[in-house]
């Protein structure tokens, strides 16, 4: 009996390092002839390069490499954020029991004996493959918002940090944009939870359709978006928010005989100095700017002013009139 996880959309990326040719060719011709797509390393160093440029699903590891040990590249393996969750798979011939038992606690998976039965070689691979697709599954879900498929407020830290560092190297502008939907506790009460609910998945749609591709929308939290904007200075930014101001405008969700239309409450912030401050620093800048956006009558967009340390009504975004949520009839 075999196990069917959809073994079709399996990824079946498999590093092999090993330095002796005939057990390379054997291995690739049956790892390939069960659908691996098999990339080959002879040593550490090429083994450690193709972790980062190949990205493989697994990989196969020689213990008994020329002038190194298994032991010491699986540690490396691990070392390194990036390689850390590849599972390892050793391989070797002749070891013994304290060799299998240092191998496993050394973080690899499985430990394979030469000679091994190749039907037995490619179950295993299929089993570490299988678990391996799963715990990526599970790190995806764990960073995405159940209701709007948004990223979730953890994965949107890490993106933050993530765009911080790379605009302070590039010397890039980093824009974080806040947006909290108005009233919408009126919407819950006056058309139930579910067409909130229904609401709040609208509105990441829109704003995945009307962002860039460099951007990263998510969910905050309750109906708090936001979106990062990497290499957008202060006045793009605003272009953005503004842009995404009338998009909720122009929103409408049917519910029963009602049409809801919501807006929505929008603070931007610029980051240009990366040493004195830091991604939360900038996000909560964003957030004063919104509360400044409630405070001005709602449904407006508010930015950041780092020379006089307070929330300003850019130019470009006039007040609007606080529209609440609204019933028309069909
Ligand atoms: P304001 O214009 O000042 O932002 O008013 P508001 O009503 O939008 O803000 P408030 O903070 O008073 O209420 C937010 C509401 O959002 C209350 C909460 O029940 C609702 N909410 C939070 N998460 C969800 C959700 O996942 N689904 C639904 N339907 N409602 C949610
Ligand atoms: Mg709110
Ligand atoms: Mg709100």
């Amino acid at each position: 009996m075999t196990f069917d996880l959809g073994d079709s959309d399996l990824s079946r990326r498999v590093l092999l390092i090993e330095h002796d040719a005939a057990d390379r060719r054997f291995l690739r011709n049956w790892l390939t002839s069960d659908g691996c797509e098999v990339f080959e390393a002879l040593d550490m160093i090429s083994g450690l390069g193709a972790c980062t440029t190949y990205r493989p699903d697994l990989i196969l590891l020689e213990l008994r490499l020329p002038g190194m040990s298994g032991f010491e590249v699986i540690k490396r393996i691990k070392e390194v954020p990036r390689s850390r969750s590849i599972p390892v798979i050793f391989l070797s011939a002749a070891a013994s029991t304290a060799e299998k038992v240092r191998g496993l606690d050394s973080g690899s998976v499985d430990f394979i004996s030469k000679p091994f039965d190749p039907t037995e070689l490619q179950a295993r691979v299929r089993a570490a493959l299988r678990t391996k697709y799963l715990q990526d599954l599970l790190e995806r879900l764990a960073h995405i918002d159940g209701l709007t498929g948004l990223a979730n407020r953890h994965a949107l830290e890490e993106q933050a940090r993530r765009i911080w560092d790379t605009c302070k190297r590039t010397n890039d502008p980093f824009s974080a944009l806040f947006i909290d939907l108005d009233h919408f506790k009126q919407i819950n009460d006056r058309y139930g939870h579910a067409a909130g609910d229904e609401v709040l998945r609208q509105s990441a749609r829109m704003l995945r359709r009307t962002a860039r591709s460099a951007d990263f929308v998510a969910r905050y939290g309750g109906e708090e978006l936001v979106v990062l904007a990497p290499r957008c200075g202060l006045e793009g930014a605003i272009d953005l928010a503004e842009r995404f101001r009338e998009s909720f405008e122009r929103t409408i969700v049917p519910c029963h005989e009602s049409m809801i239309t919501v807006t929505a409450s929008l603070g931007v912030a610029c980051a240009t100095d990366f040493s004195a401050d830091s991604p939360c620093d900038l996000l909560r800048r964003a957030d004063r700017s919104v509360y400044a956006a409630k405070n001005a009558g709602r449904n407006q967009v508010w930015a950041w002013d780092w020379t006089i340390d307070a929330p300003v009504r850019p130019a470009a975004s006039p007040p609007k009139s606080d529209k609440t949520p609204a019933c028309a009839s069909i």
